[in-house]
Formats: structure tokens, sequence, C-alpha cells
């Protein structure tokens, strides 16, 4: 090994070393503490619309199709520790790093005049409920932070039920500002979730606890993202999804298409040749050069998720603006021929 390469990683395991495990689990996960400076990503930074916060980076519960893989690896080369398995892709999911400090931050550094009437979404790269958030509480601190600040627009997405356990402090915070929750969830089928999920909670869990927190008041809704093209994108798939969503009190739904950015790409297409073979060579043609299915997929998918709102009582999402059917699809009510056809790759063969 040449010189410098071994005092890099000298110099890495001594900042391992140095950094301190906070916990360790019996599957081998490894907790990390993270001090950081800055706690809300501003829309600047970030180039989203809203602002974002993260209360861990790496998540345990491993989705196949997770995008935020990357932020793990930055935050690891950054802090120079040794990643916990030789494949970063696995690290994501197996070292976790604990933002401690993140409520002290956020209260001596967060501008509400900064922030107006954008949304401060809690949960854009790793799920604030997973299961790190049982040890160390670091996104209850950070909602108790924000009791300290008024007039903000909070959003909480996540795949967890144990946003529930917060359910009183939510309708605290609901008294000074607008606070709402997102179960993000893929399908009410919990087969189809354990192919791309390995470890979140079950749908009845994320659907029980979506009725815990819409009984005592708090503004919830469900995500189902990503729809899956081929696999989760039938009406009846869509359809039963969102009428548990409304027996379970949701008050909104909305639903995005699967991105493969390429490093959900990297996770994702291995999955996809295990568990459905059959698509992947159609998957790997349509996402060769592009991060979705293209517009004609996405319109007629849109036309889908609001027809299906309407026939579930759902409000219909605003922001879409499907433009006028092509090909193949189904942009009228579900009928007894087309009720369980998946919408999607049927453009793309
Ligand atoms: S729950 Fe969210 S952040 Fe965690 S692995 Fe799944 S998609 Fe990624």
């Amino acid at each position: 090994m040449r010189l410098a390469n071994q005092l890099q990683l000298g110099l890495a395991l001594e900042l391992t070393r140095s950094q301190p495990v906070l916990d360790q689990r019996a599957r081998g996960t490894t907790f990390i503490e993270l001090s950081v400076k800055q706690i809300a990503n501003s829309p600047e930074a970030t180039k989203m619309s809203f602002w974002s916060l993260n209360p861990y980076v790496g998540c345990e519960f491993g989705c196949a199709y997770c995008y935020a893989r990357d932020t793990h690896r930055w935050t690891a080369e950054r802090l120079m520790v040794a990643p916990a398995t030789s494949d970063p892709r696995q690290a994501f999911e197996r070292q976790i790093f604990v933002k401690e400090n993140a409520a002290t931050v956020l209260r001596q550094t967060l501008e509400p005049a900064k922030v107006g009437n954008r949304m401060l979404l809690i949960g854009t790269a790793t799920d604030p409920y997973q299961p790190a958030e049982r040890r160390f509480g670091i996104t209850r601190s950070v909602l108790e932070a924000l009791l300290g600040f008024r007039g903000l627009t909070i959003g909480i997405t996540t795949k967890s039920p144990l946003v529930a356990r917060d359910v009183g402090l939510l309708l605290s915070l609901a008294r000074s500002h607008r606070v709402s929750v997102a179960m993000s969830i893929i399908s009410a089928d919990p087969t189809v979730i354990r192919r791309f999920e390995p470890r979140t909670p079950l749908p009845h869990a994320r659907l029980r606890a979506v009725r815990v927190l819409a009984d005592a008041g708090v503004d919830v809704g469900l995500l189902i993202a990503p729809i899956i093209p081929g696999i989760t994108d039938g009406w009846a798939a869509l359809g039963g999804l969102m009428a548990a969503g409304k027996e379970a009190g949701a008050r909104r739904v909305d639903g995005f298409a699967l991105r493969l950015a390429p490093v959900a790409r990297a996770g994702f297409l291995p999955v996809l040749e295990q568990q459905f073979s059959e698509l992947v060579g159609r998957y790997r043609r349509q996402f060769r050069n592009r991060e979705t299915l293209g517009s004609d997929y996405t319109n007629a998918l849109a036309r889908r998720i609001k027809t299906l709102q309407q026939i579930h009582g759902f409000p219909v999402s605003s922001q879409r603006r499907p433009s006028r059917s092509r090909g193949r699809l189904h942009p009228t009510p579900p009928t007894d021929q087309n009720r369980h056809e998946a919408l999607s790759l049927s453009l793309a063969r």
C-alpha cells in the first residue's frame, strides 16, 4: 500500500475511533454521533421548493428504491468515517449518523421570517421515525424545539407508525403552526412491500397509526410513493390503498411515480431482477437515459390518481396539469375491463 493511502486509511481509522459510537445493534447497525452546525436546509441550498430537515443520515428501513444513499456516503467521506461494510450502499442501512444536537441548533439558527410560508419538511432524505428514533428521540426533540416558534408550516413524511407516539406533541404544535403528516406507503399488500422494503413496518401498522392521528385531530394523509410502474400502478392496487387510507381517516392522498436517478437505479434494478425478472428488461430500456418513464406515463398516472381521488372522496391534487391522453392508457374511471390493468409498461414495450 502506498504511503499516502496508508496515511489516509490511518487518519480515517483514527477519526472513526474519535467519532462517538452511540449504540450497536445485533444485526450490526452502528449509530454514530454527528454534531451539526446547521439543521434546516434552505430551498436555495437544496434546489427544492421547501425547507427540509433530517434528524438522521442513513436509514435502517433499507428500501430498494431509496434515492438518499449518496447523502450517507458524502457524510461518511466528509467525516472520514470508515464505511460499516465494503458495500457503501449497505452502509446507508447499517451505519446511522445521529444528529444529537439537532434541537439545540434548530433553536439557535432557525429564522422563521426566512422560512416564511414555505413548508419545513421533516424527513426528505431519511425517515425521521426510523428505528433509531426509538432509542435517540432526535425527531421528538426537534418537534419540541419547534414549540418555541410560531406560524410555520411543518410537514412530516414517514413510513413508520412510531409517529403516533408523538400525537400529543403534534397537537400542541398545531396550536401555533400548520402541521401535517404524510404516511408514506407503496401498497396495501404486505408481500409487495416486502419485495422492495426489507424492514419497514407493514401496511396495517401504518394505517393503524393514521387512524390514531386522525382520531386525535392531526391533519394526516397518505403518500403513495414511489408508485412502481407495472407493479403498484394498477387501478385496483391504487384504489384499494386509497380506500384503506380513507377508512383509516386520511384527509388527503397523493402519489408519485418512481424516479430512478443513478443512485436509486443501482439499488432498485438488482432487486427488480430478483423479484420481477420479466420486467427488468423493459425497465433497463426505459430508464437507460432518464430518471422517469416520461411525460406520457406521468400524465396518465396523474389522471388515474385524480380519478381515484374523486372516487374515494379525497381533494384532487391541484398541482397536476395532465396533458391530453395519448397511447394505450385508461384515463377514465375503472370498468370491469380495465380495473386490474397496470398502466405503465404498456408504454415501454
Ligand atoms: S424509509 Fe425512506 S429514507 Fe428510509 S430507506 Fe426507505 S425510502 Fe429511504
